[in-house]
């Protein structure tokens, strides 16, 4: 992938959807549950020329994929995409659907999604079906440039709500990858067509990354002799983007539950960043804070969601734990 991508007339975007099955939780499957966080069932893209300042649609590419390792639907994604088992099973197989999607994408091009999960989601399905695992394209999430045009910056919103601000007609039910995609592509256009197409592309260009890079960030503290001074260094580490080095804006205060901090920051520019810093004991007895800082993704928003719940239920010492029931034990 070239380092400086330049966005010029005739310059190709691929804007994909993906929908992914998920596993059930503490269900075995045989693999690594980590190494394949969705399976994915829907395949959706849209191609777009960059023209004269504005995007020209070049054509669609949808297909229903049939999963091999998380069969039936988890009851979350039924709910958010109506699919059934019987229409998944009908689906094409990964290692036919993947080629297909690749073919119709051609050699050059921008890829194009609307938040950061999907790529992540295509490079651990494309390594699970033996391809090889780099997307090798300049990749940027839309959802932040959208929000920073629309005047909200820092606020995250859906297709939807997208699609209602520039009034584009609906008339396909959201969450199918092929109707997300389609809107998607629609509203970029619409950007083009309500902003100057310099400041888009400068954006754009500056939101660019490699999205075979890795996309978490650590720092560590330097050692100290007392625990709550080390605890006290997670809230004063350099809240800056990993990427451009700007400033973050936080949109989740830190707050300690345990032993993590927890925090989730946003940049203009990349978008959301989520945090946990733990602190750990170093080999001469003494105490660091180790932080990791990543592109939120959406099982960290509900994460953080879940951990800021406790916290305020709680406070720092979390939910009690409850011990495990006598008569369970002794059987
Ligand atoms: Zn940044």
């Amino acid at each position: 992938m070239p380092s400086a991508y330049q966005i010029n007339e005739g310059t190709k975007f691929i804007i994909l959807d993906l929908e992914w099955n998920q596993p059930f939780p503490g269900k075995e499957y045989g693999i690594d549950v980590s190494t394949l966080r969705g399976e994915i069932i829907d395949i959706g893209a849209e191609k777009y020329t960059y023209s004269c300042g504005g995007l020209i649609h070049e054509g669609s590419f949808s297909m229903q994929v049939r999963p091999k390792v998380y069969r039936k639907l988890h009851y979350h994604v039924q709910k958010l995409t109506h699919k059934t088992n019987k229409e998944i099973r009908n689906g094409v197989p990964f290692e036919e659907a993947f080629p297909e999607y690749l073919s119709f994408c051609g050699d050059d091009y921008i890829l194009v999604c609307w938040g950061n999960s999907d790529p992540d989601i295509l490079k651990q399905n494309m390594k699970h079906y033996g391809f090889d695992d780099k997307i090798d394209h300049p990749f940027f999430d839309l959802q932040p440039v959208f929000s920073r045009f629309a005047g909200e910056r820092g606020q995250q919103r859906s297709v939807e709500f997208a699609v209602d601000f520039y009034n584009i007609p609906k008339d396909d039910t959201f969450h199918s990858a092929w109707a997300d995609s389609h809107y998607t592509g629609l509203i970029f256009k619409n950007m083009f067509e309500h902003n100057k197409a310099s400041e888009l592309l400068a954006v754009i260009g500056s939101s660019l990354r490699n999205p075979d890079l890795v996309k978490e960030f650590a720092f560590v503290s330097g050692e100290t002799e007392n625990l709550d001074e080390a605890y006290k260094t997670a809230f004063e580490f350099p809240q800056i983007c990993p990427i451009c080095k700007e400033l973050l804006k936080s949109k989740i205060e830190p707050f300690r539950i345990r032993k993590s901090v927890y925090a989730l920051y946003s940049c203009k520019e990349h978008g959301d960043f989520f945090c946990r810093t733990r602190v750990k004991k170093s080999k001469q007895s003494k105490y660091i804070a180790a932080m990791v800082i990543r592109f939120a993704t959406q099982s960290d928003y509900y994460l953080i969601a879940d951990k800021a719940e406790e916290f305020k239920k709680f406070g720092i010492q979390g939910e009690p734990k409850t011990p495990p029931k006598e008569d369970e034990t002794k059987m």
